[in-house]
C-alpha cells in the first residue's frame, strides 16, 4: 500500500558503493600529503571504498565506536579524510569536522559541547602547526584534572602511516601517563587491521531498507562570530538530497569528464557537498592537503589538468597574485572556477573570465551563496537570463517535423550556461556577480525587516528593489540547532539542556516555519537574489543604511581597469583587498570607513614594505574622487586607510570585519 516503487533510504555511504560500482577502477583521485607534501598519492574510487569499509570496521570493532556516536576530525582536504568521513558514517555515526583555525576555546567548547568520542587529526596539528593547535587542547580534554576534561574522549588518531606516528605516539604516551587518558592509535595501522579478515558490510551488514535515512550522518559548528558556536547536524537524506540538487546541470553540473581540485577544506560548511557530489558524478579529485597557497594550487591546476575547482574568494587572490608574477604560466584546461562564502569581487571574476591565459578565454567563473545552515548551498549564479526558449519549428504534417532553412539559421544556445547571447560583457558580470537562483531544496522569501517575529510577516516583492531579510526553507535547511531547542519551539520553551543555543534569534525558525539567515537581500524577477548585506555588516548612517558590499563593489568599479589606483609620485599601485565598515559617529550614528590593502606595481614588496604616508594620502584621495563617480555623496568615507597586510581573516577565510573595526575605532580620529 505505501506505493508502487521500492522502498530505499537515502544513505551517504550508497554513494561511494556507486562510484566504485561504476567508475571503480583506474586512478581517479590524488591526494598531496600533509605530513609529507611532495608526496602525491594516486588511488581509486574502488580502493577508496574498499579502505573505507576496512576503517568502519576497525573503528566499530577494534575502538568500539557505535551508531549516534560523534566522531571528531580535525584535519585537511586528503583522500584519507574523505575516507574517514565514510568510514565514520557508514557505522551510523556521526562525522564531527573541526576547523583547525578555531580559537581553542572554542575548540573545546565544540568537542565538549558534541561529547565527541573519538578525535582524528593530520599529524602536524599536533607537532609542528602554529601554535600546536593540538598538543594545546589535547591536555585539557584528555587529563581528568584539567578544565576542559572530556571524559567521552576515548580515543585520540594520527591520520599517519606507522613510521609517521611513531614520534607522535611517544610523545602522546610520555605526556598522558596516567591511565584515565584516551588512547593513542595510528590510523593506517587501523586500516590495516580492518583489511584482513572478514570484510566489513555498511552499518554491521544490516538491511539498508531497514535504516532510516533521517539519522545523523554529519556535524559542523558555524564559527560563532554572533555568539557561541552552533551545531548543525546533517541527516543521510538531507545529504544526498542536498547533492542530487547540486549536482543538477544548470548548478555544478560534474560529468567523468571533469577534473575537481575543490579547495574548500572538508571541514568547512559540509565541504560545500562535493565530498557527495564528487563520486555520485564519478568524477577525478585533486586534494591539495593543506598548501593553499597560490603556486602549491597553481601547481596542481597544472599538473592534473583540473577541469573545476571551488574556494572562497581568499584563495583566488592568491591564485591571481601569482599567475600576475609568472605570466608564462597558462592554465587551458579550467573551464569552472566557483567561488563562495563572501562576495565575489568584480576584479577577480574578470581576471579568470576574460584572460586568455586561463580556459583559452573561455573560463566560467560563479559564485554561490549558502551558509553552514543549509548544508550549505543556497543559491549559485550561473544561469543567465534570458534564457533561450525552445526553438518554434514549423509542423509540415501531423508526424513530420521540417526543420526550414530560418530555423537553422536561429542562434544555437551556448553550451555553457555562462554565455548569454546578445549580452554585453557588463550585463554578463553584472549577473555573474549576484548570489545567483536557489538550487531545488531552497526555497526563499524576504520580509520586511523586524516583520519576521509576527505571525504572517510582511514578504516583500521580487522586484530586485525591495530589500529585506532573507528567509529559506527546505528538505536540507537546518530545522534545529543541535544539543538546543526545537528552533521553532525557542520562543515558547527554555533551553532544557541549559546550553546556550538560542541566544542568537537570528537564527530560529520564524513563527512560519522559516529558517532567517540574517542577511539581507533583494530578489528580481527570475529569482536570482542580490545578496545586499549581512544585517550587522550594514553602516547605519543618519538613518539610511549603506551597504558594505555595495560600497566595496563600487570601489572595485571606480578604478581604472578595476584595480590601479595612482599614488603621490606617479607611482602606481594595486588594489589587492577592500573593506567597509561602520565606525561610530556622535552626529550620523555611524559613518562608513574603508581599508584598502594595495601593492605597488611591477615590484616584488619585501614583507616590511610601508606605503609612504604621501602616497597614502594620494590613494586615498584617488579613491574618494573615483567613488564620487558611482555612489551617492554621502556614501563616500571619509577614512581610507591604506595598507600592505592582508586583511586580518576569520577562521572561514572571510575578512574579519568585526575585528577590523574594533582596531579602526581605536586608531581613527573623528
Ligand atoms: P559563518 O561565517 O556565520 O560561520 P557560514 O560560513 O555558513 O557561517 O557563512 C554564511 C554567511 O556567509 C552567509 O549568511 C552570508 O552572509 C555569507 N555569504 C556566503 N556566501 C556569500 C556570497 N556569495 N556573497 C555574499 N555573502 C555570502
Amino acid at each position: 500500500s505505501r506505493g508502487y516503487v521500492q522502498d530505499w533510504p537515502l544513505l551517504t555511504p550508497t554513494l561511494l558503493d556507486h562510484a566504485a560500482r561504476v567508475h571503480g577502477v583506474g586512478a581517479r583521485i590524488a591526494s598531496r600529503g600533509v605530513t609529507q607534501p611532495h608526496v602525491i598519492r594516486h588511488s581509486s574510487y574502488g580502493s577508496l571504498r574498499m579502505r573505507a569499509l576496512a576503517l568502519a570496521k576497525a573503528i566499530s570493532m577494534r575502538l568500539g565506536i557505535s551508531s549516534g556516536d560523534n566522531v571528531a576530525t580535525m584535519a585537511f582536504n586528503t583522500t584519507q579524510h574523505l575516507e574517514l568521513w565514510y568510514a565514520i558514517m557508514g557505522i551510523g555515526a556521526v562525522c564531527h569536522t573541526l576547523n583547525p583555525r578555531y580559537s581553542h576555546e572554542q575548540l573545546i567548547y565544540i568537542m565538549q559541547h558534541a561529547g565527541d568520542v573519538a578525535l582524528f587529526f593530520d599529524g602536524p596539528l599536533l607537532v609542528d602547526d602554529d601554535p600546536n593547535l593540538l598538543h594545546n587542547i589535547i591536555p585539557s580534554l584528555v587529563r581528568p584534572a584539567e578544565g576542559g576534561y572530556m571524559p567521552t574522549l576515548k580515543h585520540v588518531v594520527a591520520m599517519e602511516d606507522a613510521q609517521n606516528a611513531a614520534p607522535l605516539r611517544t610523545a602522546f604516551d610520555a605526556a598522558f601517563a596516567s591511565k584515565d587518558h584516551a588512547h593513542f592509535h595510528c590510523m593506517e595501522e587501523l586500516v590495516e587491521w580492518g583489511l584482513v579478515g572478514v570484510p566489513f558490510s555498511w552499518f554491521h551488514g544490516k538491511d539498508i531498507r531497514t535504516l532510516d535515512e533521517n539519522m545523523p550522518a554529519g556535524l559542523c559548528y558555524t564559527s560563532g562570530t554572533t555568539g557561541r558556536p552552533k551545531g548543525v547536524i546533517y541527516t543521510h537524506r538531507s545529504n544526498v538530497l542536498h547533492a542530487l540538487a547540486c549536482s543538477s546541470g544548470s548548478f555544478y553540473g560534474w560529468t567523468v569528464n571533469d577534473t575537481c581540485l575543490p579547495v574548500v577544506p572538508l571541514f568547512h560548511a559540509n565541504a560545500w557537498a562535493y565530498a557527495f557530489c564528487a563520486p555520485m558524478a564519478g568524477v577525478k579529485l585533486v586534494f591539495p592537503g593543506r598548501s593553499l597557497d597560490g603556486r602549491s594550487l597553481v601547481d596542481l591546476l597544472v599538473a592534473y589538468k583540473v577541469t573545476v575547482t571551488s574556494g572562497v574568494p581568499s584563495v583566488w587572490h592568491g591564485v591571481v597574485q601569482f599567475l600576475q608574477q609568472h605570466t608564462h604560466i597558462c592554465l587551458p584546461h579550467l573551464l569552472v572556477v566557483g567561488s563562495g562564502g563572501s562576495a565575489l569581487p568584480p576584479v577577480l571574476l574578470q581576471y579568470f573570465r576574460l584572460n586568455q591565459r586561463i580556459g583559452e578565454g573561455k573560463c566560467e567563473v560563479f559564485q554561490g551563496w549558502g551558509m553552514t545552515e543549509l548544508s550549505p548551498i543556497g543559491t549559485i549564479s550561473r544561469i543567465h537570463v534570458p534564457l533561450e526558449p525552445l526553438p518554434t519549428p514549423r509542423i509540415a504534417s501531423t508526424s513530420v517535423i521540417e526543420v526550414f532553412d530560418d530555423h537553422k539559421s536561429s542562434t544555437t544556445p551556448p553550451r555553457d550556461l555562462h554565455s548569454c547571447a546578445n549580452w554585453s560583457e557588463k550585463q554578463s558580470s553584472a549577473r555573474l556577480l549576484r548570489a545567483g537562483v536557489p538550487i531545488y531544496t531552497v526555497q526563499l522569501r524576504i520580509v520586511e525587516p523586524d516583520s519576521s517575529d509576527k505571525a504572517l510577516p510582511k514578504e516583500l516583492p521580487w522586484d530586485d528593489e525591495s530589500v529585506g531579510q532573507l528567509q529559506v526553507r527546505g528538505a536540507a535547511v537546518v530545522r534545529r540547532y543541535y544539543g538546543g531547542v526545537v528552533a521553532e519551539d525557542a520562543r515558547d520553551n527554555d533551553d532544557t539542556n541549559n546550553t546556550t543555543h538560542h541566544d542568537d534569534d537570528r537564527h530560529n525558525l520564524t513563527v512560519d516555519g522559516w529558517f532567517d539567515t540574517g542577511d539581507l537581500a533583494a530578489i528580481d524577477a527570475s529569482g536570482s537574489i542580490r545578496i545586499h548585506d549581512r544585517v550587522k555588516d550594514c553602516i547605519k548612517s543618519g538613518g539610511e543604511w549603506i551597504s558594505s558590499v555595495d560600497l566595496e563593489a563600487a570601489v572595485w568599479e571606480s578604478l581604472r581597469g578595476g584595480i590601479e589606483v595612482q599614488g603621490s609620485s606617479g607611482a602606481t599601485f594595486l588594489l589587492r583587498e577592500v573593506c567597509a565598515i561602520g565606525i561610530p559617529h556622535p552626529r550620523w550614528e555611524e559613518r562608513p570607513l574603508l581599508v584598502v590593502v594595495v601593492e605597488k606595481k611591477g615590484e616584488q614588496q619585501p614583507p616590511s614594505f610601508v606605503v609612504p604616508d604621501d602616497d597614502a594620502r594620494a590613494i586615498a584621495m584617488n579613491i574618494k574622487e573615483a567613488l564620487l563617480a558611482t555612489v551617492a555623496k554621502w556614501w563616500i568615507p571619509e577614512h581610507v586607510v591604506v595598507m600592505c597586510a592582508p586583511l586580518p581573516k576569520g577562521s572561514t577565510g572571510k575578512v574579519d570585519k568585526k575585528l577590523i573595526r574594533s582596531q579602526m575605532i581605536n586608531t581613527v580620529e573623528r
